[in-house]
């Protein structure tokens, strides 16, 4: 099959690899119509992590079910499913209580919790960046969709990852009806929240960002704009606020932040959240850090320090929530909004190609080209 593999720093390329296959009578296997590619994807694209070369990338996936092991008996042949970026097993502690992006038996690695496709550190499995996906533990990963999530692909995949994720966002900020909120972040998993507030019907949403085109598209849902570049996204937030701050505030950058002028810091969006949130304020962390590994050929991921000025977040009396997202837990509400036309998360999606184009859709999405906002990658052509 054709699949999209990563080479090293700076280079995939689409090769053809050994097709994937029922493996084990849980297994489900499925091919794969839609496909994304993710700002978590670049942090293996980037050289970042210790991602092993020919591995297939790609988290985000959705596409017909071709075949099911043996001991698979909700999935059938022809549903149409996506899958939870998160692979869980559906019956360790973890995953009993709904906290399947920390499954305990996934992820084989000695102390780790948490598996997905085509990621490093979370277990061996290859991505949906390709023909077939090998779906472990099917029954459990696959969410069948309704018979119009054929003709609306572009909507239905956003369950696979950045929709359910920016809702998650809210969610750790304990978002309420009336609120205010700011999010770092434009990007795909920032524009996601935003839309999550609104359908939470804050008051006003914030969304800081220095690109232009994606500070557009928050503002086509409602999200005041806020351009970092321009003048500082604290005062900005305050003058708009009577100088309280937000109620809420979510994070969607993670640790590769940087500023304006492109330097990075890793603690910048943490420590600026802090600033604009109100005292008793609460704030999600969805963009993603990382903890230290001697192994990797970053030095942010190696020394994994990020100087989070916990002083003041203590003295505003804010509290916190962060992680991976449990996709699953949110996955059947969501995709009842998108069923009811009250949300439409393909709003952000720039660009569709087919695989054969996905590494270069990789080099703009990564350098944040103008107008690449959100890459859909269709390996059926
Ligand atoms: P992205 O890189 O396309 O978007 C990030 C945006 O942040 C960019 O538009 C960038 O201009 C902006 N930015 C950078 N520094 C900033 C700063 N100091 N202030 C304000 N904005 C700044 O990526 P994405 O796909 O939107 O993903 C965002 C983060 O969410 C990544 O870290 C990704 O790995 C993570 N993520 C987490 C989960 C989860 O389950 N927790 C799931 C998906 C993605
Ligand atoms: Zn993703």
């Amino acid at each position: 099959m054709k699949a999209l593999v990563y080479e090293g720093p700076m280079t995939v390329s689409v090769e053809d690899v050994p097709d994937a296959r029922i493996e084990r009578p849980t297994d489900v296997l499925v091919k794969i119509t839609t496909t994304n590619i993710c700002g978590s994807d670049l942090h293996m694209y980037e050289g970042r992590t210790d991602m092993e070369t020919g591995r297939v990338l790609g988290h985000e996936n959705m596409g017909e079910v071709i075949a099911v092991g043996e001991a698979v008996d909700r999935v059938k042949v022809g549903d149409m499913v996506c899958m939870p970026f998160n692979i869980a097993c559906g019956f360790c502690e973890n995953c009993d209580k709904g906290l399947t992006a920390f499954c305990l038996t996934a992820n084989p690695d000695p102390g780790m919790a948490g598996a997905a496709y085509g990621f490093a550190d979370m277990g061996p499995y290859n991505g949906g960046q390709a023909e077939l996906l090998r779906v472990p533990w099917g029954d459990v990963n696959c969410l069948i969709l309704p018979p119009e999530a054929r003709e609306r692909q572009t909507d239905y995949v956003m369950l696979s990852d950045i929709f359910p994720t920016g809702w998650h966002a809210t969610e750790l900020a304990h978002l309420r009806p009336g609120e205010t909120v700011v999010i770092f972040g434009a990007g795909p998993v920032g524009l996601m929240a935003a839309l999550s507030a609104t359908l939470k019907s804050a008051s006003k949403i914030f969304v800081v960002d220095r690109h232009p085109d994606r500070l557009a598209l928050a503002e086509q849902i409602g999200a005041i704009p806020i351009d970092d570049s321009k003048a500082s996204p604290i005062e900005q937030i305050m003058e708009q606020t009577d100088g309280l701050g937000a109620d809420r505030g979510c994070e969607c950058v993670g640790y590769q932040a940087h500023d304006p002028q492109g330097h990075e810091h890793p603690n910048m969006t943490l420590n600026n959240l802090v600033k604009s949130v109100r005292f008793t304020g609460s704030i999600g962390v969805v963009g993603v850090f990382v903890p230290r590994d001697p192994q990797s050929p970053d030095p942010l991921y190696k020394e994994g320090e990020v100087a989070f000025d916990y002083g003041l977040f203590w003295f505003k009396g804010q509290s916190i929530g962060n992680g991976q997202c449990n996709v699953k837990a949110y996955n059947r509400e969501l995709m009842h909004l998108i069923q009811t036309g009250k949300a439409k998360p393909s709003w952000i999606v720039s660009h569709e190609l087919p695989l054969d184009q996905a590494p270069d859709g990789y080099e703009h999405f990564d350098r944040r080209d103008d107008g690449w906002t959100k890459v859909v990658l269709h390996p059926d052509g």
